[in-house]
């Protein structure tokens, strides 16, 4: 099948959310981690620019399969494909995955998303390791054409008076760090805080504005959070003024039970708070991510009303 050529279905302007077929037109090496693919298709210069951390998800082909002998009049034709997902035997249902839009350009139809290497032992990481250009995924994305207002996905949502901000992450969270950092206000301080495997991978990050300073720690062989914990410590002694005493007790979460993840916003999305001296948007791997907001609202007294905090996966589980 000519992915190209497939006539797209006409999308409904009530649904954020659409899967369409992609293909990858172009891969390239950005660092020891990270792979860059350039995804193409017929629809995607109807992919929404939101920048910050849009998030979507991929549909990967079982290995030794392509997607597109999967029924795509309902997985990518119509409203109710994650329903058609879900009913499909589990031997040829394609696994789903979180990732950033990295870079939009619809002029070309297409779009980035860099993949961060961590060996065969997930579908996605496998699929990047072996993917070669023309092969075929399904993303499901924000498209231009719902007329809703705020698609969802982002997740960067501070208080729009803000003094000073806390942005980390490890290198999952990178691409979303790169699109926060691109889109920031010409006038925002602060601190961005990332750990990656390899000293190289910060080459796959965006520059901040003036007067936010970018810090790359590399924990090389040891466990993820061991160089970011400490760096996001010192980066919040810096911001923040001395611990406060009366500071909230938070209730623990369960992240084995349960996805660690809250961000601040009412029910349209919007943030809690309208001012805040602070706000602080941490995303990675549940455990460290869930010891960074500890510190930051136990330890240091900040608002949770302006702490994000977003488990991006686990360690020893798979998404889904
Ligand atoms: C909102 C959001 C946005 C994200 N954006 C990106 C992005 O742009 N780029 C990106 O690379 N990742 C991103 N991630 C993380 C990505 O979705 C996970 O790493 C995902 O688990 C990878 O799927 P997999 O099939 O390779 O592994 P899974 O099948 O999910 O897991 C298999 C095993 O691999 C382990 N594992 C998963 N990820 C990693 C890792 N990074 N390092 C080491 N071990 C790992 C798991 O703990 C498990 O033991 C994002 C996640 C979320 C929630």
């Amino acid at each position: 099948m000519n992915t190209q050529t497939r006539t797209p279905p006409k999308r409904s302007p009530d649904v954020a959310f659409v899967p369409m077929l992609a293909e990858v037109a172009r891969i390239e090496v950005v660092s020891a981690t990270f792979r860059r693919f350039t995804l193409t298709g017929p629809e995607l210069h109807t992919v929404a620019d939101n920048r910050f951390d849009q998030r979507f998800k991929i549909l990967f082909p079982v290995p030794g399969s392509d997607i597109t002998e999967l029924p795509l009049d309902v997985l990518v034709d119509s409203d109710d494909w994650y329903g058609a997902w879900r009913e499909l035997d589990n031997a040829v249902r394609p696994p789903m995955r979180t990732y950033t839009v990295r870079t939009v350009r619809p002029e070309a139809s297409e779009f980035d998303v860099d993949i961060a290497l961590h060996g065969r032992l997930g579908p996605a990481s496998a699929w990047a390791l072996d993917a070669s250009v023309g092969d075929r995924i399904i993303v499901c994305v924000p498209h231009t054409g719902y007329t809703g207002g705020f698609h969802g996905g982002v997740d960067w949502r501070p208080p729009a008076e803000v003094g000073r901000v806390l942005i980390a992450g490890d290198e999952t969270a990178l691409p979303a760090v790169s699109g926060i950092l691109e889109r920031l206000p010409a006038g925002a301080r602060g601190i961005a805080v990332v750990e990656v495997p390899d000293a190289t991978d910060a080459q796959a990050l965006s520059q901040p504005p003036r007067g936010v300073e970018l810090r790359v720690v590399a924990r090389g062989d040891t466990a993820v959070g061991t160089a970011l914990i400490p760096a996001v410590h010192a980066a919040a002694a810096e911001l923040l003024d001395a611990p406060d005493a009366s500071a909230a007790v938070l209730e623990d979460v369960d992240i084995d039970a349960g996805l660690l993840w809250e961000v601040p916003t009412d029910a349209q999305g919007d943030p809690l708070l309208a001012k805040a001296p602070f706000y602080a948007w941490l995303a990675g791997e549940a455990q460290p991510i869930k010891e960074l907001r500890r510190h930051l609202v136990s330890e240091r007294g900040v608002d949770r009303k302006a702490v994000a905090f977003m488990g991006y996966w686990r360690r020893g589980r798979a998404e889904m």
